[in-house]
């Protein structure tokens, strides 16, 4: 009983340590721009926490609607953040990244069937091409959609983002390169599909305020992390923060990030344990 008393009050006052410290550094984010949801890879078992199965996937998505919960697309979500459209209560814009091509199997028919939209970031250099930068199941590796598999989603009513043009961590690059994956791939990409490309995703979701910039500068109108390192109560949009979906969550958690109150920032925590490991991909691949 004694030890069991112990172990408790460890853990309230670890617990409370945890969210003194969250709440002085980064704090609830802003409501007056919708709730964005990333997802990864959607796909029956993978190495690593970013994915979740299909049929998962769809309860999810299904939960959410049954909450009232409704799914805005890429033009409405830029619409909020340049103030010519406020948002409603329980709006959501859905983000994958990578842009897998397993999507066209698992969450594509889901979204379909429900007619929602979803804004997906590829990796230009990847398209078509198995995911030589990620790390996988043994022997197993993914393959990313091709330029006509994208065209052909485009004209169902998809848009497209860019993830880079190699998927490196961008904190990481010089000047000169960071030119190159943020405008070589938007310029491609939109080569490729005929349509503007209007919001990027950063790598790992690592981002600092020169990469920012330099997002600015190549054209775009809103690029997304997946932790923020500054106060969540501003709305930046170069560094729009997202709620990253892991083989761990369930609909409660889902509803407690996208509530973005209450125990939201003990998600908050796990989230940001779970991208600090992703960022060693390119250090576990001795990159
Ligand atoms: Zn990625």
């Amino acid at each position: 009983m004694a030890v069991f008393i112990t172990v408790l009050c460890l853990c309230v006052v670890s617990g409370l340590a945890g969210y003194i410290v969250w709440r002085s550094r980064w704090g609830y984010p802003s409501r007056s721009v919708p709730a964005v949801l990333a997802y990864h890879k959607v796909t029956r078992f993978e190495f690593g926490g970013t994915w979740v199965t299909p049929g998962r996937f769809a309860s999810q998505i299904d939960a959410l609607v049954d909450a009232g919960y409704s799914f805005i697309d890429e033009t409405g979500f830029l619409d909020v953040l340049d103030g010519t459209r406020e948002t409603a209560e329980r709006e959501v814009l859905l983000t994958f990244d990578d842009g897998y091509r397993e999507l066209l199997d698992s969450a594509i028919p889901a979204l379909e069937k429900r007619g929602i939209p979803a804004l997906i970031f590829l990796i230009r250099g990847f398209a078509g091409r198995e995911n030589g930068w990620d790390l996988n199941l043994p022997g197993r590796r993914c393959r990313h959609l091709g330029w006509d598999e994208v065209s052909d989603l485009v004209r169902r009513g998809f848009t497209f983002g860019s993830h880079s043009v190699t998927h490196r961590d961008l904190t990481r690059l010089s000047g000169e390169e960071l030119v190159h994956e943020l405008s070589d791939s938007r310029n491609e990409i939109e080569r490729r599909i005929s349509c503007e490309v209007r919001s990027f995703s950063y790598p790992f979701g690592r981002t600092n305020q020169r990469i920012e910039r330099a997002a600015a500068g190549a054209g775009y109108r809103a690029a997304f992390t997946l932790c923020p390192d500054r106060r969540a109560t501003d709305v930046e949009r170069y560094c729009l923060r997202r709620e990253g979906v892991y083989v761990i969550d369930t609909v409660a958690t889902l509803k407690c990030r996208l509530g973005r109150r209450g125990l939201f920032w003990f998600e908050d925590l796990k989230g940001r344990a779970i991208n600090a490991v992703a960022v060693l991909t390119p250090i576990l691949k001795g990159e």
